[in-house]
Order: structure tokens, then C-alpha cells, then sequence
């Protein structure tokens, strides 16, 4: 199997442009996607996140062709699959594309090897290359000693690791994921988390791995893009959606404490915790404050202005529940020392780019580029 990245003619793997698709229940629509425009390079692995109902599984079921927008465009490899007002369409097993579901969605009756052979078939492949190239691809997910087994035999991860196989082994242009880890217990999760990783780096086929979990999202993305309802709310590498969100939402979906804040006139940042300094500069007056757990300090004092009301053990690290008037914050030290205890008073600090600060309809003033609706912030143009 080669890296996709020279096979492919253009840079785009999949780009969807302005859709939209609403379903319909009787005389009750939901709007499942609002003019949604995304670009996926070739050999990227863009990963929807966003909370159950926003849509991921909508959009990525529009890109494979198992549901028909209302409007938009839809391109894989260079080539329209969808668009020109509906009139073009081409069916899923038109688009050149290989699926990963939650579901385990082996063929029951056939091995593993004629399981990873079936779409090679359906392309026709000779008949001398497919036993040879399905073997290759269950290698390639360490399943090559399954050949011969059939699905009920397996475990949920085996199970999923030839899923894997099936997908790739006729080297699709484009591979889409729908929580495929989601039915998975927690070790084997984060192992096969890591095979896809690994496959991504070593083939660097273009994919949309869809997913709500966002260590997930954050661990296997090339570019992370964080959803609400029917919208992208914002597009970026990782580091740039983790650390400078676009809003007090997508800091808050990636795991940052918010709170209520009032910016003063020198642009101090009067919290419940205390006055901190943040890097980023709004007009003064209320504001929200988004800063993560591990970013967060916090120091014994006997008069100190928040107390420690949780206290949990988590092996590496300790994290604390810390209130201080009605503001609750979670914080995460990573210390061999005696941990605090509930009832505790501490000083909370954090260094001034840790303070996240979003002036109160939820946007960082300093970033707060001017969009068209339905279409993302980029930070920047990306790689
Ligand atoms: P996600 O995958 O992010 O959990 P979905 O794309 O499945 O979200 O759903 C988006 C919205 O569309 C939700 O409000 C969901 O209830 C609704 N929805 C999804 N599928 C259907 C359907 N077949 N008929 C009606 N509404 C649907
Ligand atoms: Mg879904």
C-alpha cells in the first residue's frame, strides 16, 4: 500500500461547499447542516467534533452519498459527486471512498479475507492481486492471522481493525470515520486510536474521522474542526483550536473551565478567583473568561479567596473542584506531593496567555474576524 499523496491528481481531498440539508418529519424540520463549507487537503485527516445532534454524522453521510443535500457542492479527489443544483449525484460506490462505522459492519457470512476482498472485487481487480492485496491490508492492522476466521469470532477491536482493512484495502481516495471507537472499551480505544494514527502518517490517505470525544480529536487530527449545531465554528491544527479558541464555546467543548469575568478599565480581569492579567485585550466591561484545568495554579492560603470542595485521585495527576462565590473551576496538578484536601482555602493564578478572555456574545475581540454565516474561522491558512 503507498501513500496516497502522489496517486491523487490536485491538493483538495474533499471539499464540500455551502451545504445545507434539513429533515423532515411531518410538518417538523430540523436544520442538520446551515450552508456548510469545508475543505479537506490531500493526505489530511480532518476531524469533526461537536456534541451528539450537531450534525458530524449528517455531513459525513452527505460526503459518502447516503443522503442527498438541499443545496451545496460537493467534490472528492477534484471530481463534483454532488452539486450543480442537484443535478449531479453520483451514488456511493461511485465516489471512491471507504467507511468506518460505530457499528461493527462486517459481513457476518463471509472470513475476514473475503470480507477485505469485497470491495476489491466490486472494482474488478484481477483475481490473481486480490487474495495478495486483502492479506497485505489485514497485515497492515496486525489482523493477518484472522484471514480465515468469520466476524463472530472475533473481538469488537478485531472486529473493527478488519473494518479498518476493508476500508483502505482498494487505496479509496477519501476515508470517512464515524465514531468508529465509540463501542470500544477504554484501553483498546486509545490503541487502535493509535493504529489509525499510525496508518494516517504512513499512508497519508484524506480523511473526515467524525467524533465527540475530543482527546480523540485533538490526538488524531491534522486539522480539528469544532461543530455546534449545524455549523463549523471553527477550523484549525489542533494546537490552534485548543489554544486560541475562537470563542467561549469551543474553549469550553475542548475542556476549558468558563466563567463570568468584568474586564476594568486598565483591562484587568476581575474573576470570582481574584484579579487576573490576560494577553488578550477586550473593551472593558463584562466578559467570559475560558482557561483550562492544567493551566490553572493553585497555592494554600490561609486567606485564601476559593476553597477546594472536590478532590480526585487520578493516578499521574490530581484534580480539584475549586469554588469561589458561585464560580466553580476545575483544576489539574500534576504533583507527588500530599494532595490538598476538601475544605482547603487556596489562591488560584494562571500566567496572563493562559487567561482567555471573550467579550460577551462569546467572541475573542482579538480574533474575531468578520465571517459570512455558516462558514468557519480559520486561524490561518494552515499547511
Ligand atoms: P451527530 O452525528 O452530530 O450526533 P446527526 O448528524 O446524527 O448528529 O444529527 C443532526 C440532527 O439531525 C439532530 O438533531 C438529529 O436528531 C437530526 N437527525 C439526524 N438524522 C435524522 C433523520 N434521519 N431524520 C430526522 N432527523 C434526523
Ligand atoms: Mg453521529
Amino acid at each position: 500500500m503507498r501513500p496516497a499523496a502522489s496517486s491523487s491528481s490536485g491538493t483538495v481531498g474533499v471539499g464540500v461547499d455551502n451545504l445545507s440539508i434539513t429533515y423532515r418529519l411531518g410538518r417538523k424540520e430540523i436544520l442538520a447542516l446551515d450552508r456548510i463549507s469545508v475543505e479537506v487537503r490531500q493526505g489530511e485527516l480532518l476531524v469533526l467534533l461537536g456534541p451528539s445532534g450537531c450534525g458530524k454524522s449528517t455531513l459525513l453521510n452527505a460526503v459518502a452519498g447516503l443522503l442527498k443535500p438541499d443545496e451545496g457542492q460537493i467534490t472528492i479527489a477534484g471530481r463534483e459527486v454532488f452539486g450543480s443544483k442537484g443535478l449531479v449525484n453520483v451514488p456511493p460506490n461511485g465516489r471512491n471512498l471507504g467507511m468506518i462505522f460505530q457499528a461493527y459492519s462486517l459481513w457476518p457470512h463471509m472470513t475476514v479475507r473475503d470480507n477485505v476482498a469485497f470491495p476489491l472485487k466490486r472494482r474488478g481487480f484481477a483475481q490473481k492481486d486480490v487474495k495478495p492485496t486483502a492479506n497485505a491490508a489485514l497485515d497492515l492492522v496486525r489482523c493477518g492471522q484472522l484471514a480465515d476466521q468469520y466476524p463472530g469470532q472475533l473481538s469488537g477491536g478485531q472486529q473493527q481493525r478488519v473494518a479498518l482493512a476493508r476500508a483502505i484495502v482498494a487505496e479509496p481516495a477519501v476515508l470517512l470515520f464515524d465514531e468508529p471507537l465509540s463501542n470500544l472499551d477504554a484501553n483498546l480505544r486509545r490503541q487502535l486510536r493509535d493504529e489509525i494514527a499510525g496508518l494516517h502518517n504512513r499512508l497519508q490517505f484524506s480523511g473526515i474521522y467524525v467524533t465527540h470525544d475530543q482527546a480523540e480529536a485533538l490526538s488524531l487530527g491534522t486539522s480539528v474542526a469544532v461543530m455546534t449545531t449545524a455549523r463549523i465554528e471553527q477550523i484549525g491544527t489542533p494546537q490552534e483550536v485548543h489554544n486560541s479558541p475562537v470563542s467561549e464555546y469551543v474553549a469550553w467543548f475542548l475542556g476549558a473551565n468558563v466563567f463570568d469575568a468584568t474586564v476594568d478599565a486598565r483591562g484587568a480581569v476581575e474573576t470570582p478567583f481574584g484579579v487576573l492579567s490576560s494577553e488578550e485585550t477586550t473593551g472593558k466591561g463584562p466578559a467570559r473568561v475560558a482557561i483550562y484545568p492544567e493551566r490553572l495554579r493553585i497555592e494554600p492560603a490561609d486567606d485564601g479567596t476559593a476553597t477546594i470542595t472536590l478532590v480526585q485521585y487520578k493516578g499521574t495527576a490530581v484534580e480539584y473542584s475549586v469554588q469561589a462565590g458561585n464560580a466553580s473551576v476545575n483544576v489539574v496538578t500534576i504533583t507527588s506531593e500530599q494532595p490538598l484536601a476538601i475544605g482547603d482555602r487556596v489562591n488560584v493564578s494562571a500566567l496572563p496567555r493562559d487567561v482567555l478572555v471573550f467579550s460577551d456574545p462569546g467572541i475573542v475581540s482579538a480574533t474575531a474576524a468578520a465571517s459570512e454565516p455558516g462558514q468557519a474561522k480559520r486561524n490561518s491558512e494552515g499547511p
